[in-house]
């Protein structure tokens, strides 16, 4: 720490928020990832304060309240509920399995490259689901032994093989078994989507990995208490094993001595802790500590780092239910000639999103919150949390952010009907928004995007080269979709955490 940092966070004074002064471990974020890493960090006996810039506890996983309604900041569905990483955290708390994941009876309506499908949430009705996509889709006969070996292959890989396909693109492995233009195009872009990646960008093998969970625990769904809930129900966990934790708290600067991170900075003055676990993004974490920090070499890797897309977003109240579906999820137009589905349209319209140009396909997603927990809003009415794809904040927009907003809102109102009929309220949000929300400067929704070059052996661990500086969250480490790659992600930062310092105990050098 320099002496203009002594006197800019005034080091006389000790920080005023919390009487306690010192910490064993400060956890810079309240998202799923903050909130699992510090929890668990605390059931292993680490005295653990969670700071969180923002009022609310969450970060994507947040929501604000209007007319009644408790809207989600983010746009969200766990993918495996309780089966997955988050009720393995909850139970290692000793709490059980608290978070109440809900189901309804159509998991997801599917809408668009020409077909229109409900995805049932009950196993036993899937063989319909597929049925109706190869009549709707009409695949020629002599593609289906194909599509059907590819599944079986995905379904069935050892986990070895499917580090052998961590390096390879999705795109690849769907051309790998079929080259049908339209095949090609429907699954690659349900495989891709989990990680806001093209197919040609987003790992075959990470790809696969996510289909095999999702199958084995079928279990798509979303909390009671909205998406919230799920840091929510962590953080009572990690204040149950003593941690506290403070909102409306922003970590300025985290605090450096001789090449050891010794607490951070915040308003009120500095908090001490030989350990500090950032959840922010790999860029914005070398920022806050000081790049003159980090060798050359690693700063110039988080630099090569990219990140997922992201989206603009639309929270609508409405006067009453639309729609039945826990979520849609759709492209705009729904009907494409079958001529126009060709791997190469694809391309360009991801190359036309990258350029900062609105598309010419609008990929939705939608979830459905209150279809879950009628809770969420005043009885009667319904919400719609609504995304649609767009760049992150490094691309310079060469179509105004108001025209992105737009063009979702045409898509959704075509792909459920019944919305423009009976809106309450309708708030949008810029990816701007987004990352000013999460203190993550490019707003991508997974800021470590599951690329081949990204994932398994080759995503970033959680040591950096500051000692006592670990990183979690969507940024670092682990497996799996967005909030449950971050959840995984946390508890494992923090059982590295406990066995290092097993062996080298908090206050040796
Ligand atoms: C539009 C959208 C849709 C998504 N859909 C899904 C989905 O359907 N399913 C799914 O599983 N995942 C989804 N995700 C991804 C998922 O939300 C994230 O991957 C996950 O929530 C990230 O958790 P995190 O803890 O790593 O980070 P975040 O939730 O971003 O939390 C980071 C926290 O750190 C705080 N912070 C940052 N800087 C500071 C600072 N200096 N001082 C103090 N606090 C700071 C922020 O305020 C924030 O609260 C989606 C994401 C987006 C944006």
């Amino acid at each position: 720490m320099t002496s203009k940092d002594r006197t800019k966070y005034n080091l006389v004074m000790e920080y005023s928020g919390n009487s306690n002064g010192s910490y064993d471990a400060v956890v810079i974020g309240s998202g799923v990832g903050g909130s699992a890493c510090g929890a668990i960090l605390a059931a292993h006996g680490f005295k653990v304060l969670i700071l969180e810039k923002n009022p609310r506890i969450g970060g994507s996983c947040s929501y604000y309240e209007k007319d009644g309604f408790k809207i989600d900041i983010g746009t969200h569905m766990f993918i495996r509920g309780n089966k997955g990483p988050i009720g393995v955290c909850t139970r290692r708390l000793g709490m059980g399995t608290p978070i109440e994941f809900r189901r309804t009876r159509d998991i997801a309506w599917v809408r668009g490259f020409n077909v229109d499908v409900r995805l049932p949430a009950s196993l036993l009705r899937l063989p319909f689901f597929l049925l109706h996509v190869y009549l709707q889709a009409r695949f020629p006969v002599t593609a289906i032994p194909r599509i059907l070996q590819m599944l079986y292959r995905m379904l069935t890989m050892t986990p070895a093989e499917i580090e052998q396909w961590d390096r390879r693109t999705v795109d690849e492995f769907i051309l790998s078994y079929t080259r049908d233009p339209y095949i090609h195009s429907l699954f690659g872009l349900l495989l891709g989507l989990y990680f806001v990646l093209p197919p040609w960008s987003a790992s075959a093998g990470e790809s696969i990995w996510n289909l095999q969970s999702f199958i084995k625990d079928y279990n798509l769904g979303y909390p009671r208490g909205g998406a919230v809930a799920v840091p929510q129900t962590i953080l009572n966990g990690a204040r149950s094993h003593g941690a506290t934790v403070l909102t409306n708290t922003a970590v300025q600067k985290i605090l450096v001595e001789n090449g050891a991170a010794v607490g951070v900075a915040v308003p009120g003055g500095i908090i001490r802790s030989p350990i500090v676990v950032s959840t922010t993004s790999l860029e914005d974490t070398i920022r806050l500590a000081g790049k003159e920090h980090f060798p050359l070499p690693y700063r110039q890797q988080v630099q090569d780092i990219k990140g997922s897309l992201i989206a603009v977003q639309a929270k609508i109240g409405l006067k009453k239910k639309v729609t039945g579906a826990g979520c849609v999820c759709g492209v705009y137009p729904r009907q494409v000639p079958r001529e126009n589905l060709t791997r190469e349209n694809m391309l360009t319209n991801f190359v036309l999103l990258q350029s900062g140009r609105i598309p010419q396909f609008t990929p939705i997603y939608c979830p459905i919150p209150t279809n879950f927990d009628s809770s969420l809003a005043p009885p009667g009415r319904q919400l719609l949390t609504a995304c649609a794809i767009a760049p992150t904040t490094d691309v310079t927009l060469q179509d105004p952010p108001e025209a992105w907003i737009e063009k979702m809102l045409a898509a959704l109102y075509e792909l459920i009907p019944g919305v423009k009929e009976n809106v309450l309220f309708l708030d949008t949000f810029t990816v701007q928004d987004l990352a000013d929300w999460i203190g993550k400067s490019s707003g991508a929704a997974i800021t470590t995007a599951q690329t081949p070059d990204q994932v398994g052996a080759k995503r970033p661990g959680h040591l950096t080269p500051i000692k006592g500086l670990y990183v979690c969250g969507d940024n670092a480490g682990a497996r799996g979709v967005g909030t449950e790659l971050a959840c995984q992600s946390g508890m494992d930062c923090a059982d590295l955490i406990h066995r290092q310092r097993r062996q080298y105990p908090i206050g040796d050098s």
